[in-house]
């Protein structure tokens, strides 16, 4: 095996740009240059040996691992809490189409995570490709090829043609070392959880990924707030193993709660020292806290909100340009309330996405478009998981939804509003119980009606008008000025002068 190089990409770009075509030929070409079997097929992810680009160390294999499964849940809630689990986002962009408003929301989410950028300019067969188009749009994002003395490393390619993809993962493995993405398997593991689940036999199961550091059975964790120590592990095939390297995903048992996907998980030097850091960090959920540190703090915060009964209406931000998204965060930010939170889990430029809704259904967050439109398969998608849309094409209305919404997340006060007085003048027994003969004093009684049953102002009784009856017929409502004969829902005990008040709950919406 390789040293271990830990370094862990991510594909991005515009749909039908390559990306699925991009992972298929790299996946080809490690095969071809590695020893047969040369790829482990990963939950979520998937390690790839490729020759090493030095010349000093001509033959030996280099370890990749690539988290190919965007629409997996565990990412969107990585990126929901600004993880990021991936050292180098490889941006595909065609060489054909070029900049597209997914290129541009990949290069924002990359930018926003702080995670450098490759750019592969795919399919340069096709005629009438322009790989020189493709470098000036992204300059113009703000990407500055290399070649032109920038930064950014483009590499041009064709995933189905099969070409520069040996080039491509060449600058991969530079590109990583520029950033010192080298593992030291020798150092205090650390990884990132992917999945986790409640196992019935098992308990807690997480499958980490190892990002540096080894990690061995019998080590003591923390994770979030949970600790424990690695009691078993298993590699993707359920085989049990005793230690994972470097960017290798592993399944291990033996934590003392299911931590959230994108949390970290740390070896401490003992089980003493994983217990006491998980339960300072249960304290700190408890209590409110805003020391913002780790991974759990917004968890933490969340928390703290929910304990106070505060809302948070959480939002997803589309819009057609960034002026609009900037101007409508500020309006949004702007909203004043002590009752209810605002927070805007993503913003960005460009149609509402897939992800969007995943992102969205996993934060419970609605989303909002300004001026944009859904891209295909989102409606369904959100239909399925239950996310609401809300399309604009004025800020103000945006705005005043959003206060409408904000608002909606706030139980509505009530209040009783007397509808109308009865007094009980002769008492009669009828085959199915008492009734009272009465005079409605003033407003009407209605059939339904709550009603409470008054004996020198203490009440008797709370429940409901049974049936009204004005001589032989059944009425629904008497008015004032009229007498009737009332029957109560369970109440027998009338006496003449008692008061039958009746009264509606009325549910008032509360105001921020
Ligand atoms: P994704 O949506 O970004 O995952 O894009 P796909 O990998 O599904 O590719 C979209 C389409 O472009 C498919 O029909 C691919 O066969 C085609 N395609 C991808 N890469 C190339 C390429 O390098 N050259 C050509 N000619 N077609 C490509």
């Amino acid at each position: 095996m390789s040293a271990g190089r830990n370094f862990i990409l991510g594909t991005a770009g515009h749909v039908d740009h390559g990306k699925t075509s991009l992972l298929d030929a790299i996946r080809k070409t490690a095969v071809a240059a590695g020893e047969a079997g040369g790829i482990t097929q990963h939950i979520g992810a998937y390690t790839v040996m490729v020759p090493s680009p030095h010349k000093e160390k001509a033959g030996q294999m280099e370890q990749i691992t690539f988290l190919d499964t965007p629409g997996h849940e565990a990412f969107t809630k990585m990126r929901a809490r600004g993880a990021n689990v991936t050292d180098i986002v490889v941006l595909v962009v065609a060489a054909d189409d070029g900049v597209m408003p997914q290129t541009v929301e990949a290069i924002n989410h990359a930018k926003a995570a702080k995670v450098p950028i490759l750019v592969a300019i795919n399919k340069i067969d096709v005629p009438g490709a322009n790989p020189m188009t493709v470098m000036k749009q992204l300059q113009q994002h703000g990407l500055n090829p290399e070649a032109w003395g920038g930064d950014v490393i483009c590499c041009e390619v064709s995933a189905t043609k099969n070409l520069g993809i040996d080039k491509l993962l060449e600058n991969l493995l530079l590109q990583a070392e520029l950033l010192q993405l080298q593992a030291n398997p020798k150092r205090q593991a650390v990884g990132t959880v992917i999945e986790a689940q409640l196992d019935p036999g098992a308990g807690p199961t997480l499958t980490v990924l190892v990002r540096a550091g080894t990690l061995k059975q019998g080590d003591p964790i923390v994770c979030g707030p949970y600790w424990g120590k690695v009691r078993a592990m298993y590699d993707d095939k359920g085989a049990k193993i005793k230690q994972a390297t470097p960017a290798t995903p592993a399944r291990i048992i033996g934590l003392n709660g299911v931590p959230e996907p994108g949390t970290e998980l740390t070896v401490m030097a003992s089980e003493k020292a994983a217990r006491e850091l998980g339960e300072q960090r249960q304290a700190e959920m408890r209590t409110v806290t805003t020391a913002v540190s780790r991974v759990a703090s917004r968890e933490a915060l969340l928390e703290a909100f929910e304990a106070e009964k505060k809302k948070t209406l959480k939002v997803v931000l589309k819009a057609d340009a960034q002026g609009s998204v900037e101007a409508i965060s500020g309006a949004l930010n702007a909203i004043k309330s002590d009752k209810v939170a605002l927070e805007i889990i993503h913003s960005a430029v460009g149609a509402i996405s897939e992800n969007d809704v995943l992102l969205a259904s996993a934060s419970r967050a609605v989303i909002l478009g300004f001026h944009v439109r859904l891209a295909s398969g989102v409606s369904d998608l959100a239909k399925r998981e239950n996310v609401e849309i809300k399309l604009f094409s004025v800020i103000y209305e945006l705005i005043d939804a959003v206060k409408d919404s904000m608002a909606g997340l706030l139980e509505p006060v009530t209040r009783e509003v007397i509808t109308g007085h009865a007094e009980v003048r002769k008492v009669f027994e009828v085959s199915k119980g008492m009734v009272a003969g009465s005079v409605v004093s003033d407003g009407r009684l209605a059939v339904g009606n709550r009603v409470r049953v008054l004996r020198r102002k203490a009440v008797q009784y709370e429940g409901f008008i049974q049936t009204l009856r004005r001589y032989q017929d059944e009425v629904k409502e008497v008015r004032a000025g009229y007498d009737c004969g009332i029957r109560l829902d369970g109440f027998q005990d009338f006496q003449p002068g008692d008061v039958l008040e009746a009264y509606t709950i009325e549910k008032i919406p509360q105001k921020l």
